[in-house]
């Protein structure tokens, strides 16, 4: 049971998971998170992860003791602050594995075999005057994995039966049946594709910068479904532009929702605006698992999925 005006919504939710959110309790909402915080006693602010949460507004709401983000990742909250003033934060991990790894398989398949532009290339009538130019077969090919985690290995799961070799990095190695390379770089060299399923951090800033993408060379693919921030978008830029690299599927990006325009000219590239967990089945599980952890907050009952800080 979450008592009335407990709870600030900050940022705008998609209308069906407000409609969970509705259909479980009546939070206050401030839908502007760089407003003023509305006055209340409030104890827990539900966010969205794609939400940056102002420390300031935190500041404002001295009762404030939880912090519920909907996404399992966490960059967009203040942490530092949240970890100074006592105030516990959840996420949603788990529940929208399936839908990210679905979308990374096929940004995988789009990107490799180039499914876009083959069909534009049906579309307009080029069919008639000549074969669409060969691609590349994923079969027999080493993918590498930067962050084995909970997507991370339902990703590599999921590759398993495509005849792939998988490798991975990361700062520790998993009990997991795919051959650990410590060093990214290494990864980077030996990956035919290498998908970025990390979390956004101090330690993975920019992580793919120039040399990695060197590393990565010119007949290979990056897929980032981790956070814009993990690339140095401009040494990808340039990656792309002079065929360093073979190409990039890119869910997430520094500016979003307005990415850099630079990307929009490239053949080489699949770009989609950050839809990894965007299906209605999975949005619906994010709001209830981040609902049922305000509950137990106010039931005075363990937390779900609580972020570690
Ligand atoms: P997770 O279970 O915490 O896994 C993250 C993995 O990354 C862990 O294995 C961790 O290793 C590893 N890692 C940490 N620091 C690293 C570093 N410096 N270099 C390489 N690997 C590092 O998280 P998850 O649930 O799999 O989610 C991963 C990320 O995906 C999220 O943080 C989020 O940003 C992103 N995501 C994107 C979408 C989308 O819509 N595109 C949707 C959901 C999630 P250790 O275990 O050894 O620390």
């Amino acid at each position: 049971m979450i008592p009335v005006n407990s709870v600030l919504q900050v940022g705008y939710f998609p209308d069906l998971m407000q409609a969970e959110i509705n259909r479980r309790f009546s939070p206050t909402c401030l839908l502007d998170p760089n407003a003023p915080a509305p006055v209340g006693n409030f104890q827990a602010i539900l966010v969205r992860s794609n939400t940056k949460l102002p420390e300031a507004l935190v500041k404002q709401i001295p009762s404030m003791r939880l912090v519920t983000t909907c996404g399992v990742g966490y960059d967009n909250l203040p942490l530092g602050y949240l970890k100074e003033a006592g105030i516990k934060a959840t996420n949603t991990p788990g529940v929208l594995n399936d839908a990210v790894c679905e979308l990374a398989i096929g940004m995988m398949f789009s990107l490799i075999r180039r499914l876009p532009q083959s069909q534009e290339f049906l579309k307009s009538g080029e069919w008639s005057k000549g074969l669409f130019p060969l691609t590349t077969t994923l079969a027999g090919k080493k993918v590498g994995i930067l962050g084995m985690g909970r997507i991370g290995q339902d990703l590599a799961k999921r590759l398993e039966p495509f005849k792939v070799e998988i490798i991975y990095s990361g700062p520790s190695k998993k009990p997991v049946p795919y051959r650990f390379i410590a060093n990214v770089k290494d990864l980077a060299k030996e990956s035919d594709i290498l998908f970025l399923a990390c979390p956004a951090s101090s330690a993975t800033d920019k992580i793919m910068n120039t040399e990695i993408l060197e590393a990565l060379g010119p007949s290979s693919f990056l897929i980032n479904i981790a956070r814009g921030s993990v690339v140095d978008e401009q040494a990808l830029l340039y990656a792309l532009q002079h065929k360093r690299i073979a190409g990039a599927a890119l869910d997430v990006f520094d500016n979003e929702p307005n990415p850099n325009p630079a990307f929009l000219s490239l053949d080489n590239v699949l770009l989609t605006p950050h839809i990894g967990s965007a299906t209605s089945e999975t949005r619906i599980a994010m709001t209830n698992l981040a609902v049922d952890n305000l509950e137990a907050f106010f039931n005075q009952q363990p937390l779900l999925t609580e972020v570690p800080n």
